[in-house]
């Protein structure tokens, strides 16, 4: 399975001197099937994916690809309007995620750009979109992949996903908040996983400030202890904080994480490689 990260930081896009290692844009993972792309959340970092495929068959209108959707807040969509090969007519796009309380997914891509914030309306993109909602626990099969999700705890919800190709196994599980007790519905998503990339936004210590408690985030610490629970054999820490640059993540992040579990790792923008 080859996956690279687009965007790996939280919140918003930190761009700058500090973040430059890690990357600044947000969160967007995409993930090879055949000859198709499987894209996790499209956070800023999605336009520079939305220039790769340009290379490929989606300069022409001949690119397929299928997006699932953590959730909708604004770093996992804000990518769309700045995607090129929406502005294609051909070109097919699979949206999977969770209907938010009051308003579904298309609902939320029509929002993000009314034309009060952004010149053109979604409906006016060229390319097809085909909106899909995903029921708790439900498995979709694109080809040579398998995706199948796990509600969890943020605020308005979040999917975690589970993605299988070849005999492989990877868990995309960001914007999470572990509470007081683990998490089984995410240690059952994780069994013998292959990789767990998970939203380690705040440091133990930040966490043990009552006022982040509520806000959706985990830290290294409680994903360490869903790897252990669940046997995955290698943990990258995921939706990092605005405020954490690259130093602070290594020192006060990496480095403890790999005290607890050696096969941690930071996400970096850029980086692909293959499991
Ligand atoms: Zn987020
Ligand atoms: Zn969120």
């Amino acid at each position: 399975m080859k996956i690279k990260y687009y965007g790996t930081r939280g919140s918003i896009p930190t761009p700058g001197p500090t973040t430059v290692k890690y990357g600044g844009n947000t969160s967007c993972v995409s993930i090879k099937s055949g000859e198709d792309y499987i894209i996790l959340d499209a956070g800023s970092g999605l336009r520079q994916l939305g220039l790769d495929l340009m290379q490929k068959g989606f300069f022409e209108g001949k690119g397929k690809c299928s997006f699932f959707f953590s959730h909708v807040h604004w770093d996992h969509i804000q990518g769309i309007p700045f995607f090129l090969p929406a502005y294609i007519k051909g070109n097919n796009f699979n949206l999977y995620g969770t209907p938010n309380v009051h308003t579904t997914l298309e609902d939320v891509m029509a929002h993000q750009q009314h034309y009060l914030n952004f010149p053109v309306e979604f409906k006016e993109m060229p390319a097809t979109f085909n909106f899909c909602d995903l029921k708790d626990g439900e498995t979709v099969t694109i080809g040579d992949t398998t995706i199948t999700n796990k509600k969890l705890n943020h605020p308005g919800g979040v999917f975690a996903y589970r993605v299988e190709q070849g005999g492989k196994s990877m868990v995309y599980a960001t914007d999470t908040e572990h509470y007081s007790v683990l998490d089984w519905r995410l240690v059952d998503l994780c069994k013998e996983a292959d990789l767990l990339i998970y939203d380690c936004n705040f440091t133990p210590e930040e966490y043990r400030d009552k006022r982040r408690i509520g806000w959706g985030h985990s830290t290294y610490e409680e994903g360490i202890k869903i790897v252990k629970e669940a046997g995955v054999k290698q943990f990258h820490l995921f939706h990092h904080d605005p405020l954490h640059s690259d130093d602070f993540l290594e020192e006060e992040i990496l480095k403890p994480s790999q005290k607890l579990f050696k096969n941690s790792h930071l996400a970096k923008e850029g980086w692909e490689f293959e499991i």
